[in-house]
């Protein structure tokens, strides 16, 4: 560059000797100082455009890298899978608040001051600086000191797939199961970021195997619940055939028994088309204003008709004025189905009282009884299609166990929950809620029937 401004200069210099011999030195100096001044003002002119432009550039940069930031920050924050950036030294450099869940990670949701809730700003971006842009690098921050991966979870499982990741470069697949803080299991896909980073991704697959576990019991339990019956259809049809239909003592029982077992299958099936139909959606409510107190007593007689020799009482306490928002024909299925359980699995003497309670907008009904009661263990599975809790006895007990299933999902198209509280030995209370008749609905219910 000096090289260049010396020789301009000389051959500047030699030209204007060339062009002015007779100059004298001041007026050549003065000559000088213009012409320099002109270029300076020209050179710095064009300097301060390239300059600003590059200004310009930068503060576009920096916006767009601070927008993927935030983009970034709220992708991680909402992401139901966790995530987890761990350096060569094993230590977390990112997570989100999905792994903070599962880990023992401080929360990343920040507190009120602008600072997480507890522990280091993982899940801030920003400070992650070298992360964006490419190529990503370790964790550079003095202020910062990383978590340490073995602190966060001891799992030999999810740290050495982390090391094989950073030390080998390649991507490793791991199932976790973690027990704490609550028993779950993760797909873990860990793969190398640049290289000196390994990020995992935690994809809870608890439910999806809990779903893999229902369906492959229900198709088993649907065999052996068809199986029963259509032995017994067999079997009867073969003694009949064997001689068995001329013996006019026992004829007409045994055709009485294949018309039995045929009915309970048949009953089966259309149990199973008809959940089928309401858990697609495919069953269409026509919801109008129903009186509790009468539809209850309604079901009542119906099941008092259905187990003679029960032995069972049956109390309501249900308030008159009380209307609910329900399809009369699905609400009284819904009562059919708890009641019906209620005497079943009832012991000889014992009652089932139906109540309701007016809550904010919706009406919460209440069928008790003085039964076996359920097992806590078998309590949430009791919702699920041809689930039967203790087997031994609810073989002696007719049913296929898909009542409460169609019960649930009947209550969940009214837009209520179901839910069940029991006592072994001493008695069951089966829950629901419906939404509460606005008084113009029951008004015309009333006008209806004047
Ligand atoms: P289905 O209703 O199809 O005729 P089910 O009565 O056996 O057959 P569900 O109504 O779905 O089936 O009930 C599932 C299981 O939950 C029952 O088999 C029984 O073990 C248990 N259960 C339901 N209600 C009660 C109750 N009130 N007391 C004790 N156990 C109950
Ligand atoms: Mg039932």
């Amino acid at each position: 560059m000096t090289i260049a401004a010396l020789v301009l200069f000389v051959a500047y210099e030699s030209v204007k000797t060339l062009l002015f011999p007779g100059l004298s030195v001041i007026s050549s100096h003065v000559i000088t100082v213009m012409v320099v001044t002109i270029m300076t003002f020209f050179v710095s002119r064009y300097a301060f455009r390239r300059y600003s432009a590059a200004l310009v550039e930068i503060n576009r940069q920096t916006e767009m890298t601070e927008e993927t930031n935030r983009l970034l920050s709220a992708v991680l924050a909402t992401m139901r899978e966790g995530v987890l950036i761990v350096n060569s030294d094993m230590r977390i450099v990112l997570y989100n608040d999905a792994a903070a869940r599962a880990m023992k990670l401080p929360s990343t949701i920040r507190g009120k001051e602008g600072e997480q809730a507890s522990g280091q700003a993982f899940s801030d971006i920003s400070r992650l600086g070298a992360l964006t842009p490419s190529p990503i690098q370790p964790f550079p921050s003095p202020r910062f000191d990383p978590y340490r991966l073995v602190d966060a979870t001891r799992d030999p499982l999810i740290n050495s797939a982390f090391r094989r990741a950073l030390d080998e470069g390649e991507s490793v697949e791991a199932r976790v199961d973690m027990a704490a803080p609550e028993a779950r299991s993760f797909q873990l896909n860990v793969a190398p970021l640049g290289r000196n980073l390994a990020v995992g991704v935690f994809f809870d697959i608890t439910q999806l195997e809990r779903l893999e576990r229902v369906r492959r019991e229900f198709f088993a339990n649907l065999s052996h619940e068809l199986r029963t019956p259509l032995t017994a259809i067999l079997a009867y049809a073969e003694t009949l055939l064997d001689g068995a239909i001329d013996d006019r003592e026992n004829n007409v029982r045994f055709i009485e028994k294949l018309r039995k077992h045929a009915a309970r299958m048949s009953e089966m099936i259309s149990d199973i088309s008809d959940l089928a139909a309401i858990e697609s959606g495919k069953v269409k409510l026509a919801p109008s204003a129903v009186r509790l107190r009468s539809i209850v007593a309604e079901t009542f007689n119906l099941t008092e008709a259905r187990h003679e020799k029960s032995n069972v009482t049956f109390s309501s306490s249900v308030p008159d004025n009380l209307f609910v928002m329900a399809d009369r024909a699905r609400l009284e299925q819904i009562l059919c189905n708890l009641i019906d359980n209620a005497v079943k699995f009832n012991r000889p003497g014992g009652s089932v009282t139906v109540t309701a309670d007016a809550r904010e907008g919706s009406v919460a009904i209440h069928v008790e009884d003085t039964g076996i009661g359920i097992a806590s263990s078998d309590l949430p599975r009791v919702f699920e299609r041809l689930y039967r809790a203790d087997k031994s006895r609810s073989r002696k007990i007719e049913g296929s166990g898909l009542g409460l299933a169609i019960v649930k999902h009947l209550v969940q198209a009214h837009g209520g929950e179901v839910s069940a509280t029991s006592e072994i030995g001493r008695g069951s209370r089966f829950t629901f809620t419906l939404p509460l008749a606005a008084a113009q609905d029951a008004a015309a219910h009333l006008g209806e029937f004047n």
